[in-house]
């Protein structure tokens, strides 16, 4: 019997890998031009941290988290989202003590969470996030969700939706938390046992519900907007001044709430408007968290970041028919007939890629002609071809693939002259 990949995973193969090595690349780019740096925590943390920081009410924490206990009778998780164990690292590394403030970090990685496969949902994923902690300026809000916005835009996406919310301080929330328990007592028993639990522990998360979506009592919720104080009031118009500063589209929704339990003020989220893109269109979300740094043991520490995903951004890629450019070619493809020569052209091969070259050369004893075809398929820009005969005469003959043009080189000066003709 054959073994298959675990439900909901997936190989990425050569061919495909080529956009995840990109995006990679220009999410790096970005993080370098808003200077955020990257950060890179272990694979599985202690269970108990994501119980504390995601908040016991979300679906990660009730029904998606991969826990296993280890051999020291430890229970662990599989991380399922980045923020948790970034905070983490920044309360047991005392970041909030480095020179450099705020601190501004980003990760990328996979995540792990038990839920249903469908369409741009697997059990484990890519995600690329950020996280600025340190500073309650609002303008850093509107840098990270700019940073987000232009990684989608510089790889070609156009059909993006932003829309942001806000949720608030303390105070603002706990009155909106009270509007709520008030609109939903009533009639919570027509809700699904998770908005139960919810209506006393998060009233909020009841809006996020995917199985209740639809009752009418969703639609004439209280918003929290009615609920922000003055300063709340304030730092939501300055965050959307600052975007529209930076001309950054955006909708205001006041029914957004993210699924941590942590947010505060800034939620955002950005989704793809794509034809045929289908039911999730969420591709990454984010938002602020003054309280986390405090609830994980370290000082008052004000943070924001975001998190999304390589599937859904790709998914989205292909709902716009934007075919990500990689060009695979290689600089020099060696063709060997004759025992002695393909002898040599494994010095030779080495000595190309020692002086940076991307090459290749023949390892199925191909006849010259397959060993053209391997060339072509390769995308090779020359051709070196060696015989026996060549060799003898320390010669070698160098073919540029796209014109058919080919010039014979004295082997021992073959090296200089190709890095002289490929600068
Ligand atoms: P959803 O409402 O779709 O379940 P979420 O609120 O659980 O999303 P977050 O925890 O905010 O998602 O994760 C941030 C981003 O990571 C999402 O916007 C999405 O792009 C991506 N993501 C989340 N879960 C998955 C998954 N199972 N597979 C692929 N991407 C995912
Ligand atoms: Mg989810």
């Amino acid at each position: 019997m054959t073994i298959s990949i675990p439900r909901g995973t997936k190989d990425i193969l050569p061919g495909e890998v080529e956009k995840w090595q990109l995006i990679e690349k220009k999410a790096r780019e970005l993080c370098e031009r808003y200077q955020y740096q990257e950060i890179r925590t272990p694979v599985f943390e202690q269970t108990d941290l994501f119980a504390r920081s995601v908040g016991d009410t979300t679906d990660i924490v009730q029904k998606e988290m991969y826990t296993f206990t280890d051999r020291g009778g430890r229970s662990l998780t599989l991380r399922p989202e980045g923020t948790a164990a970034v905070v983490r690292s920044y309360v047991e590394q005392k970041m909030y003590g480095f020179p450099n403030q705020p601190v501004k970090l980003y990760y990328m990685g996979p995540r792990f969470r038990y839920e249903r496969p469908q369409a741009g949902r697997y059990r484990q994923f890519v995600q690329f996030g950020v996280e600025a902690l340190g500073s309650a300026d609002p303008a850093i809000d509107a840098e990270v969700i700019a940073l987000a916005m232009n990684l989608y835009w510089e790889l070609g996406l156009r059909k993006l939706k932003l829309v942001i919310n806000s949720l608030g301080d303390t105070e603002s929330r706990n009155a909106h938390r009270e509007a709520l328990i008030n609109h939903f007592r009533p009639r919570i028993g027509e809700f699904c046992s998770d908005c139960q639990t919810r209506l006393e522990k998060n009233p909020m998360r009841i809006l996020d519900c995917k199985k209740d979506r639809e009752h009418e009592l969703m639609k004439t919720a209280p918003s929290i907007l009615d609920y922000l104080n003055e300063d709340s009031r304030k730092y939501f118009e300055k965050v959307q001044q600052y975007l529209k500063d930076l001309d950054i589209p955006f909708e205001v929704d006041s029914n957004l709430v993210r699924g941590l339990d942590y947010y505060n003020h800034t939620a955002f989220e950005i989704m793809s408007d794509a034809e045929g893109f289908g039911a999730i269109t969420t591709l990454c979300g984010g938002g602020r968290y003054n309280g986390l740094v405090e609830e994980l043991g370290g000082p008052e520490t004000p943070g924001i970041g975001f998190a999304l995903s390589f599937e859904r951004f790709i998914a989205a890629l292909e709902a716009e028919n934007i075919s990500l450019n990689v060009k695979q070619e290689i600089d020099c493809y060696i063709v060997a007939v004759g025992e002695k020569a393909r002898d040599y052209s494994v010095k030779l091969l080495h000595k190309l890629r020692m002086a940076g070259f991307s090459a290749e050369r023949d390892y199925l004893n191909r006849k010259i002609k397959g060993q053209f075809k391997a060339a072509d398929r390769c995308h090779a820009k020359y051709a070196a071809i060696l015989g026996d005969n060549e060799l003898e005469a320390n010669k070698i003959n160098l073919k540029k693939m796209d014109t058919g043009e080919q010039e014979e080189i004295s082997l021992d000066e073959f090296i200089d002259y190709f890095k002289s003709i490929m600068e």
